[in-house]
């Protein structure tokens, strides 16, 4: 029997159980697995699991209702669940060093709230990065649950330097006084330093919380500090660099285990989505191999040569530059709104957000930048000596965004795709 060639693979030779039930839904997974494929997607939170990540997620660990914690369920049937359970949580301790792992938050908004839940009372103060600045909405932000709830607070980076400003941060916490303080965010391509948030937060008597959802994957594989010996509290989600399933985790000292583990069950969730924590499971089980080293290093090594290029090619980034996976772009000097810019490129199949820039002077719906970051490229295989050929790109796309040049886009698109269709990805199709 011979194989049909990938390229002809429809979503019947690669979901027949799915094309057969639902047509209509199997051809929009098929569609999306091709643009997966064709696109070079720069999205910094985003990333592509392995084939042993998506079949445990795929997994009938579905089924299963397991209310609690393991050896301590609402509901009978637990002999396996309790062991995968188990096991997610002695690879999270293992791999990040600490005392406590809790990987049932359904993801990184409700590990948050779950936080708020454990240390803090309605209408607190709590302190955090502003969204503006790159911090993110459950940090405190005025439209978040946990803004409204809580009473925010949020200090800026530098206008200057585009760095934390620690100054105004610890005169903010000592006049404030707030229960918890976040570090960490969204939009910010310098390294944290948990060293200076801990001695503010212990100057205060702040709780700290280092919400490493972005950098989850880096600090796993050493390629940016961790947070553990300075945090009282660690949020993360799993699917951005550490390259799990969509989910998260709270870290913590032994101190903090139980309201954490209270917070999360009873408090806040339900049943926890136990295909979810098999997959996490195997995520930290990928993420401790020295392979995941090497790719955690070449994602920063990407970003960088990446800002580089950029840099060469007369973009201003936010702060001069990036440590870790993501580049922020202030596409204010060259006269194109960030959301032109983005739309322009996603049709150059470059797959980018737009985002406000520290002060910008611009709406948030409409802002000056341009966020991009190398996990997802680094994941294909992509390395250093590709960074010019995606900054190109990138500069034509927006030179083509400024210009009104519609032509440009499809001709970037397809250098793209065909680049692209070297460096192939778990579940995609190959060619
Ligand atoms: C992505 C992110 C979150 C939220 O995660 P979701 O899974 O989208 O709810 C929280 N904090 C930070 C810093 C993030 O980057």
């Amino acid at each position: 029997m011979t194989q049909t060639p990938a390229h002809q693979q429809t979503s019947a030779h690669q979901h027949p159980a799915l094309t057969a039930t639902d047509p209509e839904l199997a051809a929009l997974v098929t569609a999306e697995e091709r643009l997966q494929a064709d696109t070079l997607r720069l999205i910094p939170s985003e990333n592509y699991v392995s084939t042993a990540v998506l079949e445990a997620s795929g997994t009938v660990l579905q089924n299963k209702y397991s209310e609690g914690y393991p050896g301590r369920r609402y509901y009978e049937g637990q002999q396996n669940i309790d062991q995968v359970e188990r096991l997610a949580v002695a690879r999270a301790k293992a791999l990040f060093g600490t005392d406590h792992a809790n990987v049932q938050p359904y993801s990184g908004s409700p590990a948050n709230l779950a936080v708020y839940l454990a240390f803090a009372e309605p209408g607190d103060t709590v302190m955090g990065m502003a969204l503006p600045m790159g911090g993110h909405l459950t940090h405190g932000w005025g439209v978040s649950a946990t803004g409204k709830w809580f009473r925010g607070v949020q200090y800026a980076v530098r206008q200057d330097t585009g760095l934390v400003d620690f100054d105004a941060v610890r005169e903010l916490a000592l006049k404030e006084r707030p229960k918890l303080i976040f570090c960490g965010g969204t939009a910010l391509p310098r390294t944290i330093d948990f060293a200076a948030f801990a001695e503010i937060a212990r100057e205060s008597g702040a709780v700290l919380v280092a919400d490493i959802a972005h950098i989850a994957g880096l600090v796993a594989g050493g390629a940016h500090p961790s947070p553990v010996p300075y945090a009282d509290v660690i949020s993360t989600t799993t699917h951005k660099t550490l390259r799990g399933p969509r989910g998260a985790m709270l870290l913590a000292r032994e101190e903090h285990a139980k309201a954490i583990d209270k917070a999360v069950f009873p408090g806040l969730q339900g049943g926890p989505h136990n295909q979810t924590t098999a997959a996490i499971a195997v995520a930290l089980h990928e993420a401790a191999q020295p392979s995941f080293r090497s790719y955690a290093h070449a994602v920063v090594a990407n970003a960088k040569a990446l800002a580089e290029a950029l840099l060469a090619r007369g973009f201003d980034l936010v702060s001069g530059g990036t440590d870790n996976h993501l580049v922020l772009m202030d596409l204010t000097s060259k006269d194109v709104p960030g959301k032109v810019a983005a739309k322009a490129l996603d049709r150059a199949g470059i797959v980018v957000n737009y985002n406000t820039v520290p002060y910008d002077p611009r709406k948030p719906f409409d802002p000056s930048g341009v966020r991009i970051g190398t996990p997802s490229l680094t994941s294909r295989g992509l390395g250093t000596e590709h960074m010019a050929a995606v900054a190109d790109w990138i500069d034509r796309g927006v030179r083509a965004a400024g210009t009104g040049d519609e032509d440009a886009l499809p001709k970037i698109r397809g250098e793209v795709a065909e680049l692209m269709t070297a460096f192939p990805a778990p579940g995609l199709p190959t060619a």
